[in-house]
């Protein structure tokens, strides 16, 4: 019986759960991923992988994965299908009209120029650039609340 990854082509990556950064090494044949684990070459896990980076293979290959934006209206039960343009224009309005609705330029005589109205919390699997993108951003925008799932 051949062995699984007889003919696997082995990509050095990094697991994208959280700030570790542990080194995995996923197995590719014929453009499918077929096992993923630590890599012994990393010096941040040595090999080892918490059972969050262990389970890095269903990341990728997973029939129950969303590959479509699902949106539930207020009150509703259902989910329903939408485009991802629809969606991106729903949190820039939403985003624009909170902030000016809650905006606050001076407290106790210093000037804060914040809103309170809007919180951020980014992706474990934002690297360094996105993270420091998001921030740029956020803190453009006046939040106050800016955190990540990679500390939580
Ligand atoms: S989630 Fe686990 S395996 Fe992945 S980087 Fe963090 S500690 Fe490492």
């Amino acid at each position: 019986m051949p062995f699984k990854l007889d003919g696997a082509r082995t990509v050095p990556s990094v697991c994208p759960y959280c700030a570790v950064g542990c080194g995995l090494l996923v197995h590719v044949r014929d453009g499918r991923i077929l096992n993923i684990e630590g890599d012994p070459a990393s010096p941040i896990n040595e090999g080892t992988v918490c059972p969050k980076g262990a389970a890095a293979f269903q990341l990728a290959v997973n029939p129950n994965r969303l590959t479509k934006l699902l949106y539930r209206p207020p009150r509703a039960r259902a989910w329903e299908e939408r485009p991802l343009d629809w969606a991106m224009d729903r949190i820039a309005r939403l985003v624009r009209e909170t902030r000016e609705r809650t905006f606050v330029r001076e407290s106790g005589g210093m000037p804060v120029h914040r809103t309170t109205a809007i919180a951020s919390i980014g992706g474990a699997v934002f690297d360094n650039e996105e993270n420091y993108l998001l921030v740029k951003l956020m803190r453009g925008l006046g939040l106050v609340g800016i955190e990540n799932q990679a500390r939580v």
